[in-house]
């Protein structure tokens, strides 16, 4: 099913776009719980980490790959930052189109609330 998400990479609805290739696109989170938080979404629409199959294998290398490049970009890689990615209710998820959490700019503190 598809999600707010499909309707950004759809240019449906307007979002701050920090990064985009032909397999990914990466735009703010509108509520940051960081100085700088990025999400890194596939254009492919994957409900959550559990419906990943071996197909998706590069596409989600990718999303990894791009996180590094915009902290590197932003500025903040070498003193570190976070990406996440949360799977389902328990795992915090709300928009059922995968998407990697990078949040920079900020100490980060472990474990996670
Ligand atoms: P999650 O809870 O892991 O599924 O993360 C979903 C994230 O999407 C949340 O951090 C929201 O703030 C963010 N979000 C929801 N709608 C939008 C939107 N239209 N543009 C940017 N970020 C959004």
């Amino acid at each position: 099913m598809s999600t707010i998400f499909s309707r950004i990479i759809n240019r449906e609805i307007k979002a701050d776009i920090v990064y985009e290739d032909d397999d990914i696109l990466a735009f703010n989170d509108v509520n940051p719980q960081a100085p700088v938080h990025v999400l890194i979404i596939p254009k492919k629409e994957i409900a959550t980490l559990n419906d990943l199959t071996e197909v998706d294998a590069e596409v989600v290398g990718k999303l990894h790959l791009a996180a590094a490049k915009i902290a590197r970009d932003k500025g903040f890689a070498e003193e570190g930052y976070r990406v996440v990615m949360n799977c389902n209710e328990k795992g915090g998820q709300s928009v059922y189109h995968i998407h990697l959490h990078l949040m920079g700019g900020r100490q980060m503190s472990w474990p996670a609330g």
